[in-house]
């Protein structure tokens, strides 16, 4: 199949034509979940900001959308501004972000199968990037508790490797990874890199042990008490699945935590990226537009809605 990327008349593709990008690595993070990183076949690299996503096409199987996990990313932060829990917008400031445009995918069905099955050489199409951030740059100055259940780590990854990029510019930083046993652990090595770091609290939970796990055991939400921040300057980002978000951003909330410094991302069906086709709508929000990242201020009244 062809991969040839049709071009506007001033040379920009098209939002909506997935560009070839070539998969450089493939490491297998569990038993069912892989990281990818990709270069442009052609032309400029792909640069995110840390909670965004792209719509990831393995040709003649079909698109979805992916959490960047690692990459060239933009919108460090930068003094000033408040935290709101609004989209950020504005241009790209603090280039950073290492590597190549990194995707870590749980194969669960056809096409996320055949997005871990692809091998360094193999090509796949990329459209984006789409969505609001994580809004970091309002987080200087502030503490951060970054708060993961099993694949919400991925997204994460960027802003705690953003945080420890520009660590001055926080207060006192958190992160609680939940996984639902320790083969399901992601991103291990950096992990135990990030426990052993002093300017950093990192702590790792599993739903259920297996013989030989020494370490914590129960749902991540358990670990809030164990948390060294001020709850009334700290801004927390939140991924994971819809109810273990909910019950992390209501404790937070609950000790202190403003309900606009809480953010969580929320992963509906997007669909086009664009705003278009409304298969991400989440009451008088468009998901793959406004969000995947929005306060719990904004979140909270629509999350109680069973089924919306
Ligand atoms: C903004 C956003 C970011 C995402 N980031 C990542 C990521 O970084 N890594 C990753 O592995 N996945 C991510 N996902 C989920 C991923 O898009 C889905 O797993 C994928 O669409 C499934 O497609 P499929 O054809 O492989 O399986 P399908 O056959 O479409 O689905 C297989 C199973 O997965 C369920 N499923 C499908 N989509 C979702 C979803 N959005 N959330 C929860 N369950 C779903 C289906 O209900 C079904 O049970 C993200 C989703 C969104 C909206």
């Amino acid at each position: 199949m062809s991969t040839e990327t049709r071009t506007g008349a001033d040379g920009a593709v098209g939002a909506m034509t997935p560009r070839p990008f070539r998969v450089t690595s493939h490491r297998q993070e569990t038993r069912d979940t892989w990281t990818l990183e990709l270069e442009p076949v052609r032309g400029a690299p792909l640069v995110a900001r840390p909670g965004q996503f792209t719509m990831v096409y393995a040709f003649g199987v079909g698109e979805v959308p992916l959490s960047v996990s690692g990459g060239p990313v933009s919108g460090g932060p930068v003094s000033g501004g408040p935290v709101s829990g609004g989209p950020v917008s504005g241009g790209p400031v603090g280039e950073g972000g290492d590597g190549q445009l990194m995707h870590t995918v749980r194969a669960v069905g056809a096409v996320t199968e055949a997005i871990c099955a692809a091998r360094p050489g193999d090509v796949l199409g990329v459209r984006g990037p789409f969505g609001q951030g994580w809004p970091l740059r309002a987080a200087a100055g502030s503490d951060v508790v970054v708060v993961a259940g099993g694949l919400g780590l991925a997204p994460l990854r960027p802003v705690v490797r953003q945080i420890l990029r520009r660590r001055a510019d926080f207060g006192a930083v958190a992160v609680l990874a939940g996984s639902r046993t320790p083969d399901d652990i992601l991103f291990r090595r950096e992990l135990a890199g990030w426990q052993d770091r002093a300017d950093l609290q990192t702590l790792v939970s599993v739903d259920g042990g297996q013989p030989g796990w020494r370490g914590r055991v129960g749902v991540v939400t358990a670990l809030l008490p164990e948390v060294h921040v001020d709850p009334a300057r700290a801004v927390a980002f939140i991924c994971g699945p819809e109810v273990m978000m909910r019950l992390t951003a209501r404790a937070l909330v609950d000790v202190g935590v403003p309900a606009d410094h809480v953010h969580l991302s929320m992963e509906r069906n997007m669909h086009c990226g664009l705003g278009h086709c409304g298969r991400c709508q989440l009451g008088p929000l468009i998901l793959c537009q406004d969000g995947p990242v929005r306060g719990y201020d904004r979140l909270a009244p629509l999350m109680a809605v069973r089924e919306l």
